[in-house]
Parts: C-alpha cells; structure tokens; sequence
C-alpha cells in the first residue's frame, strides 16, 4: 500500500435505543422469525448432505423460504420484513462455506437461550434520512443514544438490531469511511498482558485494569451467588439471571472503551507494535473469573491491534506461543529453569534485576524485531 493513501473500511457504529412497545414487539416477531428460517434452512441442507452428500446452494435455500411463506403453517413469516430472513440465509450460507474450507466448525442451531437475538438489515431493508433511522415495517424511526457521532455524510450499508441477555436494545450501523494512514513513526513497542496489570509495555510502563473493575467484579460475583440461591424456574431467579447479565454488560463495556484508547494509543506511538500468540497462556490451568475476563480482553485487544495496524499503515507481530517470555532474562540472554507464577521480581546470575512483566515485554519486541 502506497503510503498517505487513503483506503475505503467498513467500520460498525454500535449505539443504544429505545424501542416503543410496538417496535419491540415487531422487533421481537423479527428474532423469532430470523432464528426459525435459520434454524430451519439448516436442518434442510443437513438433512441433504448426511443422506445424499448434496450441498444447498444459497439460491436454494431462498427458494425454499419463498416456499415456506406460503404454506399455511409458515404464513406467518409474511407478517415480518424478508430483508433479516434473507440474511439469515446468507450467514448460513457463509457458515457452510466455512465450514466446507475447514475454516470453521458445523453450523449450530440457534437457541432462544444462548444465542443472542439479532436481525440484520441491508439497504433495501431501512430507510437513513438526514440522521433518522427507520426499519422496515416500522412506523417511526428508532430512538437511538448517539453516543458518538457517525463520520459526515456517512451513508450506513448494513443496520443489525439486537437485544442482549440484560435486556439492553442496540443498533448497529456499518458504514465505509476513508482511512489515511499516519506518517511513519520510529519506535517499536512489546507489550505483555498480564492479569495483575492489564499490559506491560517494554518500556517500562504498565497499564492498569480500567477503573472500577474491582467493585464490579465483586458485584458480579455477588449477584452470581445470589443467582445460584434462586429456586429453577421461579420469577426470582429471572430477575437474578437479568441482573447478572447488567453487572457483566457494564464491565464488558468498560472493557472494551478502555481497550480500544490502549489500542488507538499503541498504534499512534509505534510503527511496529509486538504481542505475545494468547494460546500460550490456556496452558495456565486456571479457571478464575479474573482470568476469564482477561484472557477474553485480550482476544479482544488483538483484534483492535490487527485491524487498527492494517488501516493506519502500522506493522502487528505476533511471536510464537512457544516462546519463553518470561524465562529468559532480557540483559544476558540466560534461561531460567522454572518462573512461578508468584514471582514478581527477580535478579539474574548476571546482576540483572527485573520486574517480572517488563522483563517479558524487552524479550516479546526483542523476538518480533529478530523474526521480521
Ligand atoms: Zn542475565
């Protein structure tokens, strides 16, 4: 890519709304609908592959929903835009080739349970008027919280309604932005994730956990024992089950505001940014709650890094999951026997004394550097 070029990405704006009782019961028709066309269209092409070894195609599948609408059983999926049905049918779609290229697992039904409720709207299925958002087969347009504003003049291409576990509505609009990448910068940076500190950079400098998390943690781990006290089935452990899923909604959101500032900040400062391969961390058997939440915010936070690096004109290197980190002392190159996870600072037979975090971040860019 030719440097100061602009390049054209597609980024997703997601914000919150509020329905009117009418929306979210049309909203609510919509999901129910969406998850049985899925569900429904995957049973099919099962069926067709485990008897015969044929592959649906897409076409295939809209056929059949075409046929579905007018029965007198299945009349109902009339009532609902077609736009998220059709939809539905391309992610299947996207699924089975996935599935077939060995690039994912089989296709799951979607349960009303675990599976997030969401319905998915192309252009032909919402209206964007001088930033007013209306939905197929809907009155009004959506009362959203612009917590941030869209780019000037960006037209949205995909609008995706969802609701989560905590009863929260969100609405999320995909648009195409241009993207410069910024001049060239000269340093390079390592950077070590940990679980007291959120990341170590190999200069030294740590970064803690965002603010808060302590309290709602507690709080989460509050609410989940007061969830587990709660008869099944009764109207008490519903309303516990909604507000375990507040407490964890507020601390993902926290999370993820703090994860991309850290991210947007690495990828300004540096020109090459060098991680650690998170696999090499699942051989800790430790299945704390603090550990689930930082191994899950550091796939997020590599994520950032690898798109955030590609659209500013940066360089991301991922090294090795097999690589000792933080065995190895960053002065003398000397390997240590064994590193307790308790150890948190430590001398080297060559005088070298280390903070155990910073250590492994010298060592994490050194090896990025070493393997481009
Ligand atoms: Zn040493």
């Amino acid at each position: 890519m030719m440097r100061g070029m602009a390049q054209a990405v597609k980024r997703a704006y997601k914000y919150r709304f509020y329905p009117t009782p009418g929306q979210a019961a049309e909203l609510g028709r919509t999901f129910g609908c969406v998850r049985l066309v899925y569900n429904k269209a995957l049973q099919e092409r099962t069926r067709a592959y485990t008897l015969d070894g044929h592959r649906v195609s897409y076409e295939q599948s809209s056929a059949a929903l075409t046929a579905w609408k007018q029965t007198e059983e299945l009349g109902f999926l009339n009532e609902v835009s077609s736009v998220p049905l059709q939809q539905a049918l391309r992610h299947l779609q996207a699924g089975f080739a996935n599935f077939f290229a060995k690039r994912a697992k089989y296709p799951v039904f979607k349960s009303r349970k675990k599976s997030r409720a969401s319905a998915e709207y192309t252009r032909s299925g919402f209206r964007w008027r001088e930033g007013r958002l209306w939905l197929a087969k809907m009155d009004g347009p959506l009362d959203i919280v612009w917590s941030r504003p869209l780019p000037e003049g960006a037209e949205p291409s995909t609008v995706t309604v969802s609701k989560d576990a905590a009863g929260r509505w969100f609405v999320s609009i995909l648009v195409e932005e241009k993207i410069r990448p910024l001049d060239p910068a000269g340093s390079a940076v390592g950077v070590d994730a940990g679980i007291t500190a959120l990341v170590t950079f190999s200069a030294g400098e740590k970064v803690a956990n965002p603010r808060h998390e302590r309290t709602d943690r507690r709080k989460l781990a509050k609410a989940q024992r007061a969830l587990a006290r709660k008869a099944k089935g009764s109207a008490n452990r519903a309303k516990a089950r909604i507000t375990v899923a507040r407490v964890y909604a507020r601390i993902a959101d926290r999370r993820r505001d703090h994860l991309h500032k850290l991210s947007t900040r690495l990828v300004r400062e540096n020109q090459t940014v060098v991680i650690e391969d998170l696999t090499v961390r699942t051989m800790v058997k430790n299945h704390s709650l603090a550990r689930a939440i930082s191994d899950a915010s550091w796939r997020e936070l590599r994520s950032m890094l690898e798109y955030k690096t590609q659209w500013y004109g940066r360089e991301l290197v991922v090294v090795d999951r097999w690589f000792p980190s933080s065995k190895l002392c960053s002065a003398c190159g000397a390997l240590q026997e064994a590193m307790p996870l308790n150890v948190r600072t430590w001398e080297c037979a060559c005088g070298a004394v280390h903070d155990r975090d910073v250590n492994a971040a010298k060592n994490i860019l050194a090896a990025g550097l070493a393997d481009k």
